[in-house]
């Protein structure tokens, strides 16, 4: 029996941050849009997430965004960052520039899908995309199955949101376009994360704090208010498997403000801890989110990124829509403006890590510990390149006896951070110049390898 079609404008698959904002965006532009969520209506926006949130205001406008932060926003008191060095049990505290948020995930995922729904998109929950039609090298729609019964949505766009590690992208045939596919699971994290309910109120519930682990992870505490803490670890995917349940259990029980806490919720899942992907589009198809490993490699954080992509990639889809062209080159502009803005970005961070991966934790935390406090804040926030006075470099080389070579290898490593951010901002307006750019982007690379002596990541 031949499925049964539907037709739309364009298919958005997945219902989180990035899947939201695009379908939000494209119905706004009155788009015949339908989002595809595998997901129940109740469990919808139920995520693994750490639950921070950095500059809040970032939100594109085409969700009541008042409503999003009055409904789920618990803690919009976010005004530092607290950093704790496992070796010796000191921390430093590092204060943001601007307010951070920690919200309740759920209800924010929840809001973000009924508005979504007000904007005027169809949401068909209960629907698990299963593979791509693709015909002819265009992507013309997906396959599904809804509440058990296969059918077909075609569309003259798909937009991929559905998260890290994609099944569209295993089964479409990407090999005709510039869409990256050079994308291994070494290059992504697992994470795990519990949602405690404390009895006693904790002194630090305007900060979130991390702590470095083995294996390239870090620790975090997230307030959601000052009795509900968000805790969870990941691990870098290259490295050594982790027992994140048990690390986590016992860096827990040895905290003293979480004695008598109870678990109120757990859930894992990967997260990609890469650099963007060169390029997420292909005839019919764009990629956003973590779809397309919009996330900062360093810290996790990949809300701010799946919303704004998710936005711009149906800004694009819309006009390419209108003038009858879905083709790579129509679709461009969406890379461009992702890489020029938070994918230059991400990128740079992306060199920490593997400056990491060359280095154990002592020696990363004993350098680490020893940057002030703002160097750190430009590293793994908003900048990622940092810049240091003379005083400044004088104290660090001090604190840093022993370890100055893996010195000096950093700070050659945001040398290159800067020239990469400069290779960024020249991202090619159209597909034709793009292996030019990316020759020039693989010699920055190049270097970063040859002073870490670090393995190739990509
Ligand atoms: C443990 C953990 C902690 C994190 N902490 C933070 C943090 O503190 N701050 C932060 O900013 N970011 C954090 N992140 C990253 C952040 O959660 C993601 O970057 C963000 O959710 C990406 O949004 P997305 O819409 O691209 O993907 P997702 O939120 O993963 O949404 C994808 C959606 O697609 C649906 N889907 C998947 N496959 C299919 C299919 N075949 N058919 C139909 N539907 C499908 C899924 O059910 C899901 O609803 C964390 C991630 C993890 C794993």
């Amino acid at each position: 029996m031949t499925p049964e079609t539907e037709s739309y404008d364009i298919v958005v698959v997945g219902g989180g941050t990035a899947g939201c904002f695009a379908a939000a965006t494209a119905a706004r532009e009155g788009l015949d849009v339908v989002l595809l969520e595998r997901k129940s209506e109740e469990e919808g926006g139920y995520i693994a997430c750490g639950d921070g949130i950095k500059g809040k205001s970032t939100f594109p406008d085409v969700v009541d965004r008042d409503r999003l932060r009055d409904e789920s926003f618990t803690n919009e008191g976010i005004t530092r960052g607290i950093f704790e060095n496992p070796q010796t049990g000191e921390s430093i505290d590092i204060p943001f520039g601007q307010t951070g948020a920690v919200v309740d995930r759920w209800k924010y995922g929840q809001i973000l899908l009924d508005e979504t729904d007000r904007a005027g998109a169809e949401i068909h929950y209960n629907t698990v995309v299963n593979d791509v039609v693709q015909p002819n090298g265009r992507v013309e729609g997906v396959k599904a199955v809804r509440e058990g019964d296969p059918l077909e949505y075609e569309a003259d766009i798909v937009i991929d949101g559905a998260g890290a590690l994609s099944v569209l992208q295993d089964k479409a045939d990407l090999s005709t376009s510039t869409f990256d596919t050079n994308v291994n699971y070494s290059q992504f994290c697992s994470a795990y994360r519990e949602v405690l309910e404390l009895p006693e109120p904790v002194d630090w519930d305007d900060a979130l704090v991390f702590k470095p682990t083995e294996e390239l992870g870090y620790l975090w505490y997230f307030p959601r208010s000052a009795t509900e803490i968000n805790v969870g670890l990941g691990f870098q995917m290259s490295q050594e498997p982790m027992e994140l349940v048990d690390v986590l259990k016992d860096d827990i029980a040895s905290r003293a403000e979480f004695a008598g806490a109870t678990v109120k919720n757990k859930l894992g899942a990967a997260l990609p801890t890469r650099r963007p992907y060169d390029s997420a589009v292909h005839p019919g198809y764009m990629a956003v989110g973590d779809a397309a490993a919009h996330v900062n490699p360093c810290t996790g954080g990949g809300i701010p990124g799946a919303a704004k992509a998710g936005h711009w990639a149906a800004e694009v889809a819309t006009e390419a829509i209108a003038d009858g062209d879905v083709s790579e080159h129509a679709l461009w502009e969406y890379n461009e403006r992702v890489q020029t803005d938070f994918g230059k970005r991400f990128a740079a961070m992306d060199l920490y890590n593997i400056f990491g991966t060359a280095h154990d934790l002592d020696e990363l935390v004993s350098v680490v510990t020893a940057l002030p406090g703002q160097q750190l804040v430009d590293a793994i926030g908003k900048k990622g390149t940092a810049e240091m006075g003379l005083g400044l470099k004088l104290k660090t080389i001090i604190k840093t006896v022993g370890h100055w070579d893996t010195l000096y290898e950093l700070y050659k490593v945001q040398s290159a951070a800067g020239s990469l951010k400069d290779v960024y901002d020249s991202y090619p307006d159209s597909p034709d110049h793009f292996g030019a750019w990316r020759k020039e982007r693989d010699a920055v690379m190049d270097r970063v390898y040859d002073v870490t002596g670090a393995e190739p990541k990509y």
